[in-house]
């Protein structure tokens, strides 16, 4: 299995800002939770959303497999080939109750010369503690 180089110092792919407004490095964002899942689990659905969306760009399949709620995990998880991740947008998050929450994203990748703009509204739940991906609707 693949997995990218990554430089914790560099702005994390999600591209969350500091209050100061200012890039996060994927130290102090993502990366804690892709590289500690089992003692750092992402602590709301936006930030579990926001850290997928990194363990894509940086080919954490371990990462993704382990946020998929079990009812709806895919058995494996292939990267498309020469992927290329141009950023994420987060429209919309919306919490329903203390245990399900929903995140509504645009994420955009160029593969093979061709832009592709990904729109999900995605759901989210929360068993003992832990925020998972459920399942997602186009937009
Ligand atoms: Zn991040």
């Amino acid at each position: 299995m693949s997995v990218l180089p990554c430089d914790r110092s560099l702005p994390c792919p999600c591209g969350r800002l500091s209050l100061r407004r200012q890039p996060l490095a994927l130290a102090d964002c993502c990366g804690r939770y892709l590289e500690h899942f089992d003692s750092t689990p992402a602590p709301d659905a936006e930030q579990l959303m926001r850290s997928r969306y990194s363990a894509f760009v940086l080919q954490r399949r371990n990462y993704l497999l382990a946020t998929w709620h079990a009812p709806q995990r895919p058995a494996a998880l292939d990267f498309e080939p020469g992927a290329q991740w141009l950023g994420l947008e987060v429209r919309r998050r919306r919490v329903l109750d203390a245990t399900h929450a929903e995140v509504e994203f645009v994420a955009r990748y160029r593969v093979a010369g061709r832009a592709v703009r990904l729109h999900e509204n995605s759901h989210f739940v929360c068993e003992d503690g832990r925020w998972y991906y459920v399942d997602g609707d186009g937009c």
